[in-house]
């Protein structure tokens, strides 16, 4: 019996279970994949307070071995079910049941794709959503990345140090990402901007050589030649599990305010997975922090 296990161990998981088991309680993490979650594929952070300049990679290296050295059980395992039974919570894996007195969802979200046609079966022949993992088979070559928001914009930058060319196309002419990453992008000589497009098609046979795209303005089509193709549109919560155990918004994320308490008691929402405007890596760890002693309030009024 844990006090909480948390499932996902991103940086709104992690962050919880740095302050669970600072707070003296014991905490399991579960996750399904590597723990680090998307800041993982992230090149360069740059906004995190108190940190300059870190790759997404190291950042969530330290959080991963924060948490443990302070005593975070971390464990790779997808889980398949969730309950709560009286005031116990039972987590099913593949290889385990654990129970715990609390439950933190901070399961984050996966990218979501164009829903280009073929664009499946191109993965990782030309289609990529994450330029840090893919971006060096690209070197001196051209690239598009798809998208608005901070994710292209970071994306764009890191590419643009060694591809020929990096096209933006956006399907807007005013971007969601900040506002001094995007002029830093203007300033390159090998970045263009290609606004109020959207992607139409992707051309080549084996792998990508090519895309389509059209000014929803003019009607304009354009073909892009380009090896590679970045999609950087956003993300679907990954909140599947839960849909019949806490409430979900019509996206799929989990309906909780800003301290993180869900509408089960005992059960918490932190991160990318929580209903919220602003996700970034500064809110997901403050989540992180304010469901781990949320859940240790609850816990000590059982
Ligand atoms: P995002 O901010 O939701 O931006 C998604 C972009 O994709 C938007 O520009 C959107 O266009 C566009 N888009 C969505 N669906 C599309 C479609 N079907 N076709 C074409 N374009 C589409 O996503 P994100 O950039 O991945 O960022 C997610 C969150 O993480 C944000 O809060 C972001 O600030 C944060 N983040 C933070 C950092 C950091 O702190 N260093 C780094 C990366 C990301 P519209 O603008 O027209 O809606």
């Amino acid at each position: 019996m844990y006090d909480v296990i948390i499932i996902g161990a991103g940086t709104a998981g992690l962050s919880a279970a740095i302050y669970a088991v600072r707070a003296g309680k014991s905490a399991l993490v579960l996750e399904a994949k590597a723990y680090g979650g998307q800041i993982i594929n992230t090149p360069e952070v740059e906004n995190y307070p108190g940190i300059k300049n870190i790759s997404g990679f190291e950042f969530a290296t330290g959080l991963f071995e924060q948490a443990k050295d302070a005593g975070a059980v971390i464990k790779t395992q997808g889980v398949l079910e969730v309950k709560k039974e009286a005031d116990i919570f039972t987590v099913t894996t593949k290889r385990n049941v654990y129970e715990s007195k609390a439950l933190i969802i901070a399961t984050g979200a996966t990218n979501r794709p164009l829903g280009l046609e073929r664009e499946k079966e191109m993965i990782g022949k030309g289609i990529s959503y994450c330029a840090t993992c893919d971006g060096a088979f690209f070197k001196g070559k051209d690239v598009a990345v798809i998208g608005g928001g901070n994710t292209a914009l970071e994306d764009a930058g890191f590419l643009s140090n060694y591809c020929r060319k990096v096209y933006i196309v956006h399907r807007r002419d005013a971007f969601r990402g900040e506002p001094a990453t995007l002029e830093r992008l203007k300033a390159k000589e090998n970045v263009e901007l290609v606004l109020d497009s959207v992607s139409v098609e992707l051309t080549g046979e084996d792998r990508v050589s090519g895309l389509e795209v059209k000014n929803v303005k003019t009607g304009e089509l354009r073909k892009l030649d380009v090896d590679g193709i970045f999609v950087a549109i956003g993300q679907i919560p990954s909140n599947a599990l839960f849909k019949d155990f806490v409430a979900l918004d019509a996206a799929g994320y989990v309906v909780a305010g800003e301290n993180c308490r869900t509408d089960v008691k005992g059960v918490f929402a932190a991160g990318d997975c929580r209903t919220k405007k602003i996700r970034q890596l500064t809110t997901a760890a403050s989540d992180g922090a304010i469901a781990a002693l949320e859940a240790c309030e609850y816990i000590d009024t059982l």
